[in-house]
């Protein structure tokens, strides 16, 4: 199956941070993999700005090294390599003065989008949406795009998002969730309003519960003294978890326009109930001994032996509404973990009664949606074990991942970045969070923090490469349930 490329419109696309790890490792590699696949028309340029002095040759030559490391198999091919680096300029700027802006007018051309790409940390929004406004270099056409984490409470979210609107209509900022991104998210989707089969069932008479588990086999790396202010609640549960609940309850949208989307998102993420302090469990990793490489437990990565913020979190919640009122969420997300996956598993009710009486088991369907890896659905279905000996069940998979449904090139890997980055070149809002549905996510999780932190609550530690803490165990085995297995 070959994938239809429509190219967009001519754009001029500022990277603010255009030497920074992000657009080093992702924004340019996906750009550059769209201007392979032919997505970005002539006319299109791509200017990096950042404090470096560093001239358009000495970018060219610094993104030419970052696609050899990060742009994938297209990576290697030099002559496409060297048509893309001709599109590419670069400006010396400083967010905080006035140096560069008249290089950067001086570059911008009439009559093409204008996009701006925030790739610095969000103390810099501010200054840059009120120079960019002050040099009139933005139209009410004109795109900004800005990065995680969009706040670190309810307040400085709001702070943000006011600091933008002084001099940008919400229509105009795209605030990034990459997870939103990812092709099983927009699947997910598909699956639900595009069949008759889920909608249905999609309720809690239905299901008996939903797990989000997002599982990651690093540590916080270099990242300790950010991820030590941030913790798993901040930097993945109030968003990328958070979005990945909102698509799989919300209600069917009229229409699949950003609007109407983000409507239905909004109204889950306020309907979303206060968590009991015994439904959150809380860990922190512990070195493991048998590691080869000895890599260090979570304080001494963080260099702060009495850290209290947590590298695991796993919780029950409950929707206040119609659809969902008894249907628990359970969402887990953790560093160190035994594997990289992240998964969401709709886990339907037991039939009602067993025709085949008990020895013939139990069996329930589950709806599993897989963002990596291995990106696909799939659903468990009970059937007859084949040959003689009875009527005994089992469970097989109805596998929908998409490599084997779809060939190679279906399972095309376009990463989430190219896709979000044409997205706002195309002006599509619908899978970029909305302003109003940030605060009402920090809304939802300021009062978790706070009361744990009030508390004065200890992490519990959980060993390096397992599921996480044993309490997280507990806290399903309480209500009867397991979490699925954590696996590759
Ligand atoms: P980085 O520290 O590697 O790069 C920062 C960039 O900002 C550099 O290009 C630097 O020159 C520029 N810069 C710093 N101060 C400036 C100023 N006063 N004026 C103009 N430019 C200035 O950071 P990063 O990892 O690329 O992250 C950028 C943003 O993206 C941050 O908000 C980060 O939280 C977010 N983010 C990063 C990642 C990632 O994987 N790196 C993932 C998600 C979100």
């Amino acid at each position: 199956m070959v994938s239809r490329v429509i190219p967009v419109d001519p754009f001029d696309l500022v990277i603010f941070g255009g030497t920074g790890d992000l657009a080093r490792r992702k924004i340019l590699p996906g750009l550059f993999r769209r201007f392979c696949a032919g997505q970005m028309p002539q006319e299109a340029r791509v200017i990096g700005a950042a404090r470096a002095e560093l001239g358009a040759d000495g970018y060219r030559d610094m993104v030419r090294e970052a696609i050899h490391e990060f742009g994938g198999d297209e990576g290697s091919d030099d002559t496409k390599l060297g048509a893309f680096l001709e599109r590419l300029h670069y400006v010396a700027i400083d967010a905080r003065d006035e140096g560069g802006w008249r290089d950067l007018a001086g570059l911008l051309r009439h009559r093409v989008i204008r996009a701006f790409y925030f790739s610095v940390a969000p103390s810099l929004f501010g200054d840059l949406a009120e120079r960019l406004n002050n040099h009139g270099l933005t139209d009410n056409d004109s795109r900004i795009v800005v990065e995680k984490p969009f706040g670190r409470d309810l307040a400085s979210a709001r702070q943000l998002n006011g600091d933008l609107a002084a001099f940008f209509d919400e229509s105009q900022i795209y605030r990034i969730d990459h997870y939103l991104g990812k092709e099983t998210v927009q699947n997910l989707m598909a699956v639900r309003f595009g069949n008759m089969l889920f909608e249905p069932l999609w309720n809690s008479q239905f299901v008996d519960h939903i797990q989000i588990t997002v599982a990651e086999t690093v540590g916080v790396g270099g990242r300790g003294d950010y991820y030590d202010k941030s913790g798993a609640m901040r930097d993945m549960v109030q968003n990328h978890l958070m979005q990945l609940l909102c698509l799989i309850a919300m209600e069917p949208p009229a229409r699949f326009d950003p609007d109407a989307v983000r409507d239905e998102k909004l109204k889950v993420i306020r309907a979303l109930e206060e968590v009991e302090p015994h439904h959150i469990v809380r860990g922190q990793y512990d070195a493991d001994p048998d590691d080869p490489e000895n890599l260090p437990d979570y304080r001494t990565a963080v260099e702060d032996p009495k850290s209290r913020t947590e590298s695991f979190i796993a919780m029950k919640t409950h929707i206040a509404n119609w659809r969902w009122a008894g249907t628990p969420f359970y969402l887990r997300t953790g560093k160190r973990l035994c594997a990289r996956s992240s998964e969401i598993s709709i886990m339907f009710k037991d039939t009602p009664h067993s025709i085949f009486g008990e020895e013939a088991g139990r069996h329930r369907n589950v709806l599993s949606i897989r963002l990596q890896p291995n990106e696909g659905i799939q659903l468990g279905v009970t059937i007859k074990e084949p040959g003689p000996g009875g009527m005994r069940l089992i469970d097989v998979p109805l596998d929908m991942t998409f490599a084997d449904a779809l060939g190679p090139s279906g399972a095309e890997n376009v990463d989430a970045y190219e896709r979000l980055v044409m997205d706002v070149i195309r002006g599509n809002q619908t899978l970029f969070m909305r302003g109003d549905e940030v605060e009402a996510a920090w809304a939802w999780t300021d009062p978790l923090i706070e009361g744990w932190t009030n508390r004065g609550d200890v992490p519990k530690p959980y060993d390096s490469h397992s599921a996480g803490p044993d309490a997280a165990m507990q806290l399903m085995r309480r209500d009867g349930r397991e979490w699925r297995e954590v696996t590759p």
